[in-house]
């Protein structure tokens, strides 16, 4: 099963992405994990993508896909997985030819997003107020026209984000299952 998960911060990505991991027993993975991984190490590239991932910008598509797709070639993603935060340019969507099965976007309001991620308490140090805003105004510049892509491909499923977490999960299952 290969899927990729779409929506703001906040729109519960993470919290399916691993019920839907164990599930279908596929390994779940965060492109932002991957990048945060990076700006622990001190190097050029390091102190580079923390800088652009603590201020809430994208990292260009060319060192993306070099280092997202690398990771995807790993043998424990062979089988399938489930992927967040990639791709999330319409550039990436083309570059990536992962053969998926489904690309689910679980669309809440930003107002409800910037509400959940205000109320939790293990606030992370690229989650300023300002990082926010700027990746929920980035989601609607250069994400949406990835949904588009996708629900031409007719690939896509939409889910109202706005439910309790099983009533999100249950609306995915059934429909990656219909
Ligand atoms: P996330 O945890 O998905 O919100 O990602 C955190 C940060 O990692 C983003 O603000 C970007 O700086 C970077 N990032 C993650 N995924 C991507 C991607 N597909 N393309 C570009 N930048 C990304």
């Amino acid at each position: 099963m290969k899927i990729v998960l779409i929506g703001i911060q906040g729109a519960g990505k993470s919290t399916q992405g691993n019920k839907l991991s164990k599930k279908f027993q596929v390994p779940y993975l965060s492109s932002g994990h991957i990048f945060r991984e990076i700006t622990k190490e001190k190097s050029k590239l390091g102190r580079w993508l923390k800088e652009t991932v603590n201020s809430g910008a994208l990292v260009p598509d060319d060192t993306t896909l070099e280092i997202v797709l690398t990771y995807l070639e790993r043998p424990e993603y062979k089988a399938g997985f489930i992927l967040d935060g990639f791709p999330r340019t319409l550039t990436q969507a083309e570059a990536f030819n992962g053969s998926l099965d489904k690309v689910i976007y679980i669309k809440v309001s930003d107002k409800e997003a910037l509400w959940r991620i205000s109320g939790r308490d293990d606030i992370r140090e690229d989650e300023t107020l300002h990082a926010l805003r700027q990746r929920i105004s980035l989601f609607h510049e250069v994400t949406e026209p990835v949904v588009t892509y996708y629900r031409q491909k007719d690939k896509l499923v939409e889910i109202n984000g706005e439910q309790s977490v099983e009533e999100v999960f249950q609306s995915i299952i059934d429909n990656i299952q219909s």
